[in-house]
């Protein structure tokens, strides 16, 4: 068995309960870094293409990616796809195509039989689980090989264009609220908000900037 990996206390604190995907999440991004030979993220170099859904709590791996990379949610660094496969492409400006890291099946099948899942099969939240078995699934984690873990396919022809950040903003002629410029619709030929447009919740929202000068 190879040195235990070390995850910081402040993860865990961050991401409120102790489990084994948001640990499996950091070992992945740390893992990315070191494929595309950069540091931890300050500002908004890294992008993360995580193909992760709703409702399978592998999606705590996505605070163990953010964590260890710097790439957050807040930042706009992290778009979902919502393929529900427990993977994510990792996209790094200057740097030449893209790194998919895959969370292997075996170990995947490997995690499954733990007590800790026959708790949250019934229902119950990581928190309240004995905390002996947390920390024993979350070290069959931190014990694990990168190579036990993940599968990383190098892809040299993937290309992004991060949105351009913009501070351009105007008032909805509806409702009066500030909107930024790529969210303005034009609606009986005023300049509307999303909401005042008429824009139902569970439309995808199409991003065409209204040019306001
Ligand atoms: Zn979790
Ligand atoms: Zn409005």
């Amino acid at each position: 068995m190879g040195k235990k990996f070390q995850i910081p206390e402040w993860a865990f604190e961050f991401h409120g309960h102790e489990c084994p995907f948001m640990p499996i999440g950091y070992r992945m991004g740390i893992l990315a870094l070191q494929k595309l030979e950069v540091e931890r993220c300050k500002d908004h170099e890294l992008h993360v293409f995580s193909e992760m859904g709703i409702g399978h709590p592998q999606g705590c791996m996505q605070d163990g990616i953010m964590a260890a990379t710097g790439a957050t949610f807040g930042k706009g660094m992290i778009d979902k796809l919502f393929y529900g496969k427990v993977a994510a492409t990792f996209w790094y400006p200057g740097k030449k195509g893209a790194y998919r890291i895959f969370l292997r099946n075996e170990f995947q099948d490997k995690l499954a039989p733990h007590e800790f899942f026959s708790y949250r099969k019934k229902g119950i939240e990581p928190s309240l689980i004995p905390v002996e078995v947390r920390r024993d699934i979350v070290d069959i984690v931190l014990n694990a090989s990168d190579d036990e873990l993940f599968s990383v396919t190098f892809l040299p022809d993937f290309e992004y264009q991060p949105a351009k950040g913009s501070f351009a903003k105007a008032k909805c002629e509806a409702c009066g609220e500030y909107v930024f410029e790529r969210y303005l619709r034009v609606k009986n030929g005023k300049i509307v908000c999303l909401t005042c447009s008429g824009h139902q919740p569970d439309e995808k929202v199409f991003y065409y900037p209204v040019i306001l000068s």
